[in-house]
């Protein structure tokens, strides 16, 4: 047995430790460059501590999914302000831009010069300077993931920066932070997490640590994921989901994922559907083709305990088996009301090409069984309505 384990150097978790960003900035700098999401307003106490403190702030808004022309406006006003800190305070696509924004601010050069697919792809040289990542949604685990996903809207797909020299320094898991989201946005962000989790799992590069991690957390992103999205006060659930998010970060960033995430890059640049809703609506239907691919193609693997298991877990039922687990999510897909991907804009049409450029992503490399071409139409198929 062979692995690496990379994370953030710090893991702060729990009900109110956001009330720690300014000693944590002050810990690491005096000019700290802040990104935040759709309402910066939110944070304005903490811009104000930071200010009180002597330490000089420049914000940047990231409005939406990051793309490289915002993620390189980013970069000069944070190379051009002499940063020493990125503090990013927001969803993965904050995280995201902030941790690209660390990475250039010590490497020379530009973006595409370290972007996977449409870039040179060259490895980062430098650890990335210090970054602080704050999730608000529970989620897509990226304060301790090593790649910031952006969109490159003019060849239509997502693709990557990818280092472990680019995880985040200190990752702040404050579950309070997630109590805004309305119950469309918690039960997208959360399908995201337990997505990651489930690939992981049953990914070929699982290893024993990634295990543990999943194992746990897909035992309360089971329990809670519904809770949080019918009552949004429930602090127990809240807490359960922001743990489930960070676990699938900590799992995505050391295994690798699966079919769900090889379609979601291509998926996310052709069409406007969020992250998370790709994933929770292609779920049900590639664990049931994983399922059936393996038990005609490679009866004896061991990922067939391991889909037995996340049905066991999920279900909390000891005699639960793959089909449950695989019931399971199409019906809680149902109770979150996700819709299909026809709504945002997927047609019939973009199938070949879709299923061309899946199979080229890196994540389809950790699928636990390589799927043919109608295997990945039929799973379009199935979440296109
Ligand atoms: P997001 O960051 O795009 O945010 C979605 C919306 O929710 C935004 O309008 C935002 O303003 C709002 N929002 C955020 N927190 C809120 C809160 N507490 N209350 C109310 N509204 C809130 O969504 P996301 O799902 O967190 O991130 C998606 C991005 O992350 C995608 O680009 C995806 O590709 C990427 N991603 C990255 C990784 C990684 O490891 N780097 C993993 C998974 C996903």
């Amino acid at each position: 047995m062979r692995f690496e384990f990379s994370t953030a150097r710090r893991i702060i978790f729990g009900p109110g430790v956001a009330e720690q960003i300014p000693d944590l900035v002050a810990g690491l700098g005096s000019r700290a460059f802040l990104m935040l999401g759709g309402t910066p307003k939110r944070f304005a106490g903490i811009v104000d501590r930071l200010v009180s403190r002597g330490i000089t702030c420049e914000t940047f808004r990231v409005a939406g999914e990051p793309t490289t022309d915002m993620a390189r406006e980013a970069v000069a006003s944070a190379r051009g302000m002499t940063a020493q800190i990125v503090v990013a305070i927001g969803g993965g696509s904050v995280i995201d831009t902030g941790k690209a924004v660390a990475a250039m601010l010590t490497n020379e050069g530009e973006l595409a010069d370290y972007l996977e697919v449409v870039g040179k792809g060259q490895p980062l040289r430098k650890e990335a300077a210090p970054c602080i990542a704050v999730p608000t949604t529970a989620g897509t685990g990226a304060e301790v993931t090593a790649n910031a996903v952006l969109s490159v809207p003019d060849q239509r797909v997502k693709v990557s920066m990818r280092s472990p020299l680019m995880i985040p320094r200190r990752a702040v898991v404050d579950p309070v932070l997630t109590h805004s989201m309305p119950p469309e946005l918690t039960a997208s962000t959360g399908l995201d997490a337990l997505t990651q989790l489930i690939e992981a799992f049953v990914s070929n590069k699982a290893n024993p640590l990634t295990d543990g991690v999943c194992r746990e957390g897909l035992h309360r992103a089971g329990r809670s994921l519904r809770r949080a999205f019918e009552n949004g006060d429930d602090a127990q659930a809240r807490e359960d989901m922001a743990l489930a998010s960070l676990f699938s970060g900590l799992a995505l960033a050391n295994a690798k994922l699966g079919a769900v995430h090889g379609f979601a890059g291509p998926l996310g640049g052709m069409t406007d559907a969020p992250h998370g809703v790709i994933c929770g609506k292609l779920l049900p239907y590639v664990m049931d083709v994983n399922v059936r691919a393996l038990r005609d193609r490679a009866p004896e693997s061991p990922t067939l305990a391991r889909f037995d298991e996340v049905g066991r877990i999920l279900t909390g039922t000891s005699t639960a088996g793959a089909s449950d687990a695989v019931e399971w999510i199409a019906d809680l897909c149902k109770v979150l009301r996700l819709p299909g991907l026809r709504k945002y804009g997927l047609s019939e049409d973009d199938f070949p090409t879709l299923v061309a450029k899946s199979r080229k992503a890196s994540s389809m490399k950790g699928n636990p069984v390589e799927l043919h071409e109608d295997e990945l139409t039929g799973i379009l198929r199935q979440a296109i309505n």
